[in-house]
C-alpha cells in the first residue's frame, strides 16, 4: 500500500489508527515530525489507510455562514487565554452536556500533545497556544467510542488534525463538535527542543514556565515569556528566535506550505483565531485583553454558539475584515507559501551545530537585528537610537 507523499502528509495519524493489522507506525523524521511508515509484511492491502487519509482526499468542507468578534466575559479565563478565550466557553457547554473535550497541552518535557479533559480543571493546561506541531497520538478510537456511547465530544486543534479525525470517523455524528483555529503553520518539534536547550542551560525545564502568548504585562499581542536566573524574560515576536522561525515559516511542517485548510470553506463547525486589526472595526471591546475572530460554518456550530452567548461579548463582523490580517484566504485562488530556499540547510546546521549556530546563520536578517539592538538598549536611550536608525535608513534610501 502506498501512503500520501511526505510533502503533503500532515502526520494526523489517521492511517495508523485505522489499520486493522497495526501495520503502520509513526516514525519521527529528521525534523521531528512523526510520519507514517508501513510494514509491507503485515499489510493485507485492505486500503483503509488510503480511505482515511485526508491528504489523499480531503473531507467535505462547508462555507462560512457568519463571522463575529468575540470575547469571553470571565476575566480570569480571558487572562490565561491566547485571544478571546472562546475555547473555554465552548468547553464549558460540552461539560454541562456531560461530554468530553480534546485539546492540546504540554507534557512535562514540552511536547505538545492532544489530550482529553472531562472537567474545567482539566482544560486549564490546554489554554494558550503552543506554537509547535502537536501529536494527536491514538485519541481517534477513544473519541469514536465516546461518540458511539452518545456522549458529546468537542475536538479543538489544528484543522489538518480534525480532517484526519473526520476521515477516521467516516460519518457525521450529531454529538460531535469541532473547533479549529486559523493556522499559520505548525513548527518542528525538533527545532523547538533545540531552541529550548538554549534556555535550559540556565534554568531547568521544569521551572522554565515557557509561554508563547503571555498577556500579563502588555496585554494581547505576541509576548513570549520564560524564566531566567534574573527573573522572567519577555521577548517580542521578532526578538524571540523560535517565534521568528515560526513567523517567517522556516520550520513549519512541509505540508503547511500548501495547506488546503486556510480557506473560507472549512472542515470544522466553528473557527477561532486572533482578531488582528479589530481596533479598526470594533471599539466596543476591551481590545488589550484579547478579542477573537469567530466563524460559524455549520448548523451544529450555530447551535453551540447560541448556547454560550451568555458567556460572551459578541458582535457580528465582516469576514473580509478578519481575512485582512489573518491566515484566512478568501476567494477561489489557492495560495502556496514558498519553502525558504535555506530550509534544509537550516535543519542541517541545527543537527550539526545546534540552535544558536542555525539562528546566527539564518535568522538574523537586518530588520530583526535592529529590533534586537533596540530591545537590548536601556529604555532611556531607545528614542535616540530609533531616530539614528531612521536617519541611517533614509540616507541609505537616498544613496
Ligand atoms: C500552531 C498554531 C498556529 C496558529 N496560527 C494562527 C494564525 O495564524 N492566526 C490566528 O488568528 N490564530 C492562530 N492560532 C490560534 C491562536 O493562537 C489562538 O489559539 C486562538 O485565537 C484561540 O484563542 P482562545 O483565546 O480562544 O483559546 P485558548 O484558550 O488560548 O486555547 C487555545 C486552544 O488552542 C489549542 N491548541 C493550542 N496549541 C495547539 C497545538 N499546538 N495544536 C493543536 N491545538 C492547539 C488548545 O487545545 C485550545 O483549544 C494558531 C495556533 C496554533 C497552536
Amino acid at each position: 500500500m502506498v501512503l500520501a507523499d511526505r510533502s503533503v502528509c500532515t502526520g494526523c495519524g489517521a492511517c495508523m489508527q485505522a489499520c486493522p493489522k497495526q501495520a503502520i507506525r509513526m516514525e519521527e523524521d529528521r525534523e521531528g515530525f512523526p510520519t507514517p511508515a508501513i510494514s509491507q509484511e503485515l499489510c493485507v492491502e485492505c486500503g483503509l489507510c488510503q480511505k482515511v487519509c485526508p491528504a489523499i482526499q480531503m473531507p467535505q468542507t462547508r462555507p462560512v455562514s457568519a463571522a463575529y468578534a468575540a470575547q469571553i466575559l470571565d476575566r480570569e479565563v480571558l487572562k490565561d487565554s491566547t485571544s478571546g478565550g472562546l475555547f473555554t466557553a465552548f468547553s464549558r457547554e460540552i461539560f454541562k452536556r456531560g461530554g468530553v473535550c480534546y485539546g492540546c497541552a504540554w507534557d512535562q518535557e514540552y511536547h505538545a500533545l492532544v489530550c482529553k479533559a472531562e472537567n474545567e480543571e482539566e482544560i486549564k493546561p490546554m489554554r494558550g497556544s503552543k506554537y509547535v506541531w502537536s501529536w494527536a497520538g491514538d485519541t481517534f478510537p477513544e473519541i469514536k467510542s465516546y461518540l458511539e456511547e452518545g456522549r458529546p465530544v468537542l475536538f479543538t486543534g489544528l484543522p489538518c488534525q480534525l480532517a484526519g479525525l473526520r476521515k477516521y470517523l467516516r460519518k457525521d455524528y450529531d454529538n460531535f463538535f469541532s473547533l479549529c483555529f486559523f493556522c499559520g503553520g505548525s513548527p518542528s518539534p525538533f527545532a523547538f527542543h533545540e531552541y529550548l536547550k538554549t534556555l535550559t542551560k540556565k534554568v531547568p525545564l521544569d521551572q522554565l514556565k515557557f509561554n508563547a502568548r503571555d498577556k500579563e504585562k502588555y496585554g494581547v499581542g505576541v509576548h513570549i515569556t520564560y524564566q531566567t536566573p534574573k527573573g522572567k524574560a519577555c521577548d517580542t515576536y521578532l526578538g524571540n528566535a523560535f517565534y521568528y522561525s515560526f513567523y517567517t515559516k522556516v520550520v513549519n511542517r512541509r505540508s503547511c506550505y500548501q495547506c488546503p485548510y486556510r480557506y473560507e470553506h472549512r472542515v470544522e463547525d466553528l473557527t477561532m483565531g486572533d482578531y488582528w486589526g479589530v481596533r479598526q472595526f470594533h471599539d466596543e471591546f476591551d481590545i488589550k485583553a484579547g478579542v477573537s475572530a469567530l466563524l460559524v460554518n455549520t448548523e451544529k456550530g450555530r447551535e453551540l454558539l447560541d448556547s454560550v452567548r451568555d458567556q460572551l461579548q459578541l458582535s457580528p463582523t465582516e469576514i473580509a475584515n478578519i481575512a485582512k490580517a489573518n491566515n484566512l484566504t478568501l476567494g477561489e485562488q489557492k495560495k502556496i507559501y514558498p519553502i525558504p530556499a535555506f530550509r534544509d540547510d537550516f535543519f542541517e546546521v541545527l543537527h550539526r551545530k545546534g540552535w544558536k549556530a542555525a539562528e546566527r546563520k539564518y535568522l538574523l536578517d537586518k530588520s530583526r537585528l535592529m529590533v534586537l539592538i533596540l530591545e537590548k538598549t536601556p529604555p532611556r536611550y531607545r528614542k535616540t537610537l530609533r531616530r539614528m536608525i531612521s536617519i541611517v535608513r533614509r540616507k541609505g534610501r537616498n544613496g
